[in-house]
């Protein structure tokens, strides 16, 4: 080791020397020349603990001091020309030098010095020894004897070796090991790394194609995995479909068939226009379907359906069947889409404005629609429960007529949730308001309690009393029944403002007309009388959907020409 630090040392000298043409650092022909004596104050001496590496480096002073003194021949680098002598030499040397860039350099010369020797020739002071090292290479051979250092020049290894191997070898391989050690196990766990990832995403590749495909062929027919998923269970589409409609609306299909449902459903015809969209009749599976198509910028109307349909325990006969939602790209363009069941008698608007109703028919309207309001309206406890729903927009163009006549309630765009143990009430984040003509004075004069649940469902109340309205007018008695009218035809134009509504409503405190004939039949008497506990000025005394209810079974089981089961 500390061999190698003076070798190192000389290396430093010869090569310093050569490359800078020796004027600022002694070389070893300047020791020669200069310093044979100058021991103690030498500038390029090794430093003190290079020095003291040297474990018995006085006691070989000592002993070479002692010894006998040659002479030696001398020559400059590079290529040793001018020939003199030196003497006083306690050692001869001849040398070849290679630099880093491959150039050779020759010379001879000796040392005077006892402390150089250790330096210039190392311990071994007869044989040659070559040494690499970062800056170059070189060879050294030390002899005692009169002009022993005649001859050739000492042999240096391939030049090419050391361009090759530009830095030492040891530390190399040593670096290579431990980049090694450090990089071998980081690449190691990379690899496995990205090898179990890409089998992972390959598997979930295959089992979503696998999963599509079967969906494509028939959403029903899907792989156990869909089915055990849903709640629709393992049955056919015209099961999944006949069991919705009996038993109403719910979480509908499966996530992974719902967003695949645009592409299966053809759109027939445009059956709707509201002011957030389409509806159109869809055909799916060769079944009928209604697909609401959504303005792109009434995303929030659809994310809170969307987000209402799928709510636990929904489904109920009187709620709009719900099947699914999707977000497509028709011709670069988001389209945004609600699929439900079809009801082809259309809203209760058009089904008023087609036709006049029997105390049958209009029973089974008022009390299915209250069925759907009551459902909506309750809040169903436990951890499978449901919230309480208010819908915020009660008209009879959101009441859809089955084809077995009967009602569902639609349109949940501004529905808000409520949980009672909680206390926690969701309004969503829709800016859409619920329809002028049918809002409530609470609503109008702004003096609702928005942070209380219990208003949301008392204007509910209100609009549900308009929708009474407007079905017994059309309800024959006697032989007659009024025309169709939307509720304040005739106090407001056909699109009231919000000003309009609120002078009629809350400062003239009007409210739609019951005609004379009524009061001649208990039927459609009594149901005026609910009627106007159902649209009453003040919300804390409008009577709850329950109550409704109850008072339309009522009335339904002592009118004679009603027969329905009513226990339910
Ligand atoms: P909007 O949010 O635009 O008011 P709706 O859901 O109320 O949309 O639907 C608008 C109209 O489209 C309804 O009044 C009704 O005439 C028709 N419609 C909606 N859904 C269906 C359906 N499932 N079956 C038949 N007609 C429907
Ligand atoms: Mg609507």
């Amino acid at each position: 080791m500390a061999a190698a630090r003076g070798v190192s040392y000389l290396l430093f000298v010869l090569t310093v020397s050569l490359c800078t043409g020796k004027q600022n650092y002694p070389t070893i022909s300047h020791l020669k020349e200069e310093g044979i004596d100058n021991d103690s104050e030498e500038p390029n001496e090794p430093p003190d603990q290079l020095i003291g590496d040297f474990g018995n480096f006085e006691s070989k002073r000592l002993r070479t001091d002692s010894k006998k003194r040659f002479k030696c021949l001398s020559c400059e680098p590079p290529d040793c020309s001018g020939l003199t002598e030196c003497h006083d030499a306690l050692q001869c040397w001849k040398s070849r030098v290679r630099d880093s860039d491959g150039v050779e350099r020759v010379s001879r010369g000796c040392t005077t010095v006892p402390d150089h020797v250790p330096f210039i020739c190392g311990s071994s002071s007869k044989s040659g020894h070559t040494k690499r090292h970062t800056g170059g290479q070189y060879a050294m051979d030390c002899c005692e004897g009169d002009y022993c250092n005649n001859g050739s020049f000492p042999y240096l290894a391939n030049a090419n070796f050391v361009e090759k191997v530009p830095h030492d070898v040891s530390n190399i391989g040593y670096i290579v090991k431990l980049a090694l050690a450090i990089l071998g196990p980081v690449l190691a766990l990379g690899a496995i790394g990205t090898i179990v990832l890409f089998l992972m995403r390959r598997t979930h590749r295959k089992r979503l194609m696998a999963a599509r495909a079967m969906a494509d062929h028939d959403p029903f027919y899907a792989s156990d995995e869909v089915l055990r998923a849903t709640a629709a269970g393992d049955s056919t589409l015209r099961e999944f479909l006949d069991r919705s409609m009996s038993s109403g609306s719910g979480s509908g299909l499966p996530l992974l068939i719902q967003r695949t449902l645009a592409k299966q459903i053809s759109l027939a015809e445009c059956i709707g226009k509201g002011r957030y969209g389409e509806v159109w009749r869809g055909v799916w599976h060769g079944e009928n379907v209604a697909v609401k198509i959504f303005f792109s910028r009434d995303e929030a109307s659809w994310n809170r359906e969307t987000e209402i349909y799928s709510t636990v325990l929904l489904r109920h006969e009187n709620i709009l069947g719900y099947i699914g939602s999707d977000m497509t790209s028709r011709n670069s363009c988001t389209q945004l889409w609600l699929v439900t069941h079809y009801h082809p008698l259309g809203s209760l608007y058009d089904h008023l404005n087609r036709t006049t109703l029997t105390h049958h028919q209009m029973m089974k309207i008022c009390l299915s629609a209250i069925n759907g309001l009551v459902h909506l309206h309750t809040e169903i406890f436990g951890t499978q429960g449901k919230p309480a729903i208010a819908h915020r927009d009660i008209k009879s163009k959101n009441i859809l007529v089955k084809l077995n006549g009967s009602c569902v309630i639609a349109d949940f765009g501004l529905a808000v949730t409520h949980v009672q143990s909680t206390g926690k009430m969701d309004v969503g984040s829709n800016p859409r308001v619920g329809t002028k003509r049918y809002m409530s004075p609470e609503v109008l004069d702004e003096s609702i309690n928005l942070d209380c649940f219990e208003s949301y469902k008392r204007v509910d109340i209100y609009a549900f009393g308009l929708v009474l309205w407007e079905v017994c007018r059309r309800t024959v008695s006697n032989g007659i029944a009024e025309d169709y009218k939307p509720p304040f035809y005739d106090l407001v134009p056909s699109d009231p403002s919000f000003e309009d509504m609120k002078k009629v409503v809350c400062v003239d405190q009007q409210r739609p007309i019951v005609p004379n004939r009524w009061a001649s039949n208990a039927t459609l008497s009594g149901m005026g009388k609910l009627i106007k506990e159902c649209w009453h000025q003040n919300p804390n005394v409008r009577l709850s959907a329950l109550r409704i209810k109850k008072t339309l079974v009522k009335l339904a089981s002592s009118d004679v020409h009603v027969n329905l089961d009513l226990d339910s």
